[in-house]
């Protein structure tokens, strides 16, 4: 670790910091957070913060709620922005009353997967791209769909509104220790991205949490809202959170590369992509658990469709960026920042893990545009789709062991009731699209 309990309580002490917050994300992938003044912090160290399981969302029956926060040391991070008041923050892992890791923490769960990994000699990296809307918000505070600027991809807008925001948390990201590799606008109004350095898959996890908590709060700052979800606007672009994975072996080579091979990647790297392929329709759920997240995937707005993969096309499920050597890498394109990003990786690299134990070889790469690749040229080809809407990603992960068994039992079970839960509500709701239809007509 980063630090020892020593040096964190001296750095308190030097800092002079009031409250340390004690993170952890459940099951939907929402960060929570139990909050300790200093002098609680001797307790924090000794793992000995207890809460009440039971009112977290999917976590336990009351009977068994006592659960323990251990923070990760390494993860002890200044907010830069509680002036006058200063604090700090830890990520924790959930443990239960008799010293075991909780079951139904996204975290532990992450933690296995990478268990399993280093086993078999691997180390996940992982580098996300994140993209965000930021929208007015009104008097109230309440946010709207009106975006600040007219400026598409890398465009500078005249007053950018969002760019002064962009910029601010990026150097708030930077103070907190994340090296940022790029910050740009996106392609649809008030569409943002900001690329932080790929780390190990937990780190990276870690990262992502504390990303969209900064954006968020910062965002706020300058009277806009930030938003993570993948399609909040019908006819542009939706949000994703593209996945650039590697393996490196235990002494620090990348495993994905060869420079043998006429593609330069390893057999390690084809089997990867071959466990990504199989089981991309039942990880779906975990990279893309909304009712939302499935109209992000449709043709024409760069999201994938189709289950395929292509050396530079970026319209299929898997794209293998040029760089090659210690960059060596596949993009897996259809996660978006909805997504659970313990529960997420932990499913993508069970995947890729499978594919890489069995020997799965990935079909023949697509080498153009598939968005208007009919059901005919799909059928010949041997293409599938993605799930289409949340109902059928939930049935194909019902049916998939592997992917189960990454998530754990008590998080598949919590997981699915809750899609389920949203889905049956979301089937009842008549929706203006239908009354635009149908109510002329019939
Ligand atoms: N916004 C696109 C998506 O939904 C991705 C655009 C890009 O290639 O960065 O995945
Ligand atoms: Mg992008
Ligand atoms: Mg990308």
């Amino acid at each position: 670790s980063k630090y020892s309990k020593e040096e964190i309580v001296k750095k308190v002490k030097e800092l002079e910091l009031e409250f340390i917050h004690l993170q952890f994300t459940d099951i939907l992938g929402v960060m929570k957070n139990i909050s300790i003044t200093i002098e609680q912090l001797e307790k924090a160290l000794n793992n000995e913060i207890m809460f009440d399981g039971s009112s977290i969302d999917g976590f336990v029956r009351i009977e068994e709620s006592d659960m323990y926060l251990r923070p990760d040391l390494s993860t002890f991070v200044v907010f830069p922005w509680t002036s006058p008041t200063r604090e700090a923050r830890m990520i924790c892992d959930v443990y239960k009353a008799d010293g075991t890791p909780f079951g139904g923490c996204p975290r532990n769960t992450l933690k296995k997967v990478l268990k399993e990994a280093k086993d078999m000699g691997y180390i996940m990296n992982v580098g996300p791209e994140c993209e965000f809307f930021m929208f007015h918000t009104n008097e109230r505070g309440e946010p709207s769909l009106e975006t600040h600027d007219n400026a598409g991809y890398f465009d500078l807008a005249p007053v950018d509104l969002g760019g002064n925001a962009r910029k601010d948390m990026t150097i708030t990201l930077k103070q907190m220790g994340f090296e940022i590799e790029a910050s740009h606008h996106e392609v649809a109004p008030g569409q943002h991205e900001i690329d932080f350095k790929y780390e190990d898959a937990l780190t990276t996890a870690d990262n992502i949490m504390t990303f969209k908590m900064v954006v968020r709060i910062i965002a706020q700052r300058h009277g806009l809202h930030a938003t993570f979800m993948p399609k909040p606007k019908f006819g542009i672009n939706g949000s994703g959170m593209h996945i650039n994975m590697s393996l490196a072996t235990i002494d620090g080579k990348n495993a994905f590369y060869d420079e043998n091979d006429p593609m330069q990647l390893s057999k390690e790297a084809y089997h990867y992509l071959g466990g990504t392929i199989k089981h991309a329709k039942s990880f779906a759920a975990l990279t893309n658990p909304t009712i939302n997240s499935y109209k992000r995937l449709v043709p024409g707005y760069e999201a994938p469709v189709l289950i395929a993969w292509s050396a530079s096309n970026r319209s299929p499920l898997v794209r293998i960026p040029a760089k090659r050597g210690n960059s060596t890498r596949i993009e897996l394109r259809n996660p978006d920042p909805s997504a659970n990003p313990y529960l997420a990786l932990a499913a993508v690299l069970k995947a890729g893990l499978d594919g890489i134990k069995n020997e799965i070889e990935p079909p023949a790469p697509v080498l153009s545009n598939v968005y208007h690749m009919n059901e005919d040229e799909k059928k010949e080809k041997g293409i599938e789709s993605l799930p289409a809407n949340l109902y059928e990603a939930i049935s194909e992960l019902s049916k998939d062991e592997v992917i189960k068994e990454a998530i754990g039992k008590h998080i598949y079970k919590k997981f699915r009731d809750a899609a389920l839960y949203e889905w049956n509500e979301y089937s009842k709701f008549v929706s203006q699209w239908e009354l635009d239809r149908y109510l002329r007509k019939f």
